[in-house]
């Protein structure tokens, strides 16, 4: 079936250009796979209005409103391929299906890169965090730790000893030069040099890490800054430019959420290196939204 747009990912950025685009009587396929990426985190964080809402309810609240507009479907699948061919952008679901349409939206999210360290991934999103603005607060002033990932590691630590004590693990890594080391000194902020071999507690919980050499050291929280990369492969398929970040690539766009290829947009975590939330994610979506209707009503990217 032919669309005025479809849009790849049906989460924070998607369903907000939807919403837009829906509004503007046109009709849209949003394709998603439900893997929303803070879907680990019991509770979402700062997003006006919202704070303290399960981003799952968050989801079906925005799905269930963007579905009543009668131009809009709604399909739980997964895109697999994207392709030009002549004016027209055609997207194959994983079960063969084809669609086309006049403009695409990429807002198929990231993945995080986890460490493979024991304990690790079942406590992501509860007891092992990125974001101090998101889940921080929930731990104010107890023992915190930052896991040396990056370069960007330190800065890090450097923030999170805002909201408590902080400890950061080297984890095999080099220790900070003399400024940062000056900085760390300052925040209070020790160096761990033995590497974590565990994490341990109750549940999702953390109250403790093993280290290499056996000993355990008392931990609430430990804020990592994963790698990440882009959940599909459609970007490249297609044709986007990419930037390569500290943390893993993004999508290139210009002011009007455009890629490199004409008449595909993308909005959300996939088009910033960094500083990814809800709110940005939402604002990305309708800006996509807004430009692609005003492209399709005056007939130019
Ligand atoms: C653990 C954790 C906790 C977080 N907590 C907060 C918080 O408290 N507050 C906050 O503001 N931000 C938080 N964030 C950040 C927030 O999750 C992201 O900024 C936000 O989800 C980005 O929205 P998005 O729409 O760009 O991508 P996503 O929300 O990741 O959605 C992408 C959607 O596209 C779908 N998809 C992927 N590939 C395909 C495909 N090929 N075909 C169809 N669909 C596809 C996915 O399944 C998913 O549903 C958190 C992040 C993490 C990792």
């Amino acid at each position: 079936m032919h669309y005025d747009a479809i849009i790849i990912g049906g989460s924070f950025a998607g369903l907000s250009a939807a919403i837009y685009l829906a509004r503007a009587r046109r009709s849209v396929l949003v394709i998603d796979a439900g893997k929303p990426r803070n879907r680990f985190a019991a509770q979402s964080h700062g997003f006006f209005a919202q704070d303290g809402s399960s981003p799952a309810a968050m989801i079906t609240t925005a799905r269930k409103q963007v579905g009543a507009y009668p131009t809009v479907t709604i399909m739980d699948s997964v895109a697999g391929d994207a392709w030009k061919e002549d004016d027209r952008l055609m997207v194959a679901l994983e079960d063969g299906a084809v669609h086309s349409s006049d403009r695409l939206l990429l807002a198929f999210g990231v993945s995080d890169v986890l460490p493979e360290i024991a304990g690790l991934a079942e406590r992501w999103g509860q007891s092992v965090i990125h974001c101090p603005y998101c889940h921080g607060y929930e731990f104010s002033e107890r023992q915190l730790g930052v896991l040396q990932l990056s370069p960007v590691s330190q800065h890090q630590a450097l923030l999170i000893s805002e909201w408590g004590p902080t400890t950061f693990f080297l984890n095999g890594g080099a220790g900070p030069d003399d400024a940062v080391l000056e900085q760390f000194q300052k925040r209070g902020i020790t160096i761990e040099s033995r590497s974590i071999e565990a994490l341990v507690g109750p549940g999702a919980d953390l109250s403790h890490v093993q280290l290499s050499d056996g000993a355990t050291l008392a931990l609430d929280a430990l804020f990592i800054g994963p790698q990440q990369y882009l959940t599909s492969a459609i970007a490249e398929q297609i044709g986007c430019k990419l930037n390569e970040g500290p943390f893993g690539p993004s999508i290139a766009v210009d002011d009007m959420k455009m890629t490199s290829v004409p008449g595909v947009y993308a909005a959300g975590d996939i088009t910033k290196g960094g500083g990814h939330t809800v709110t940005f994610a939402s604002a990305d979506g309708v800006m996509a939204g807004l430009a692609i209707h005003r492209s399709l009503a005056f007939g130019a990217f």
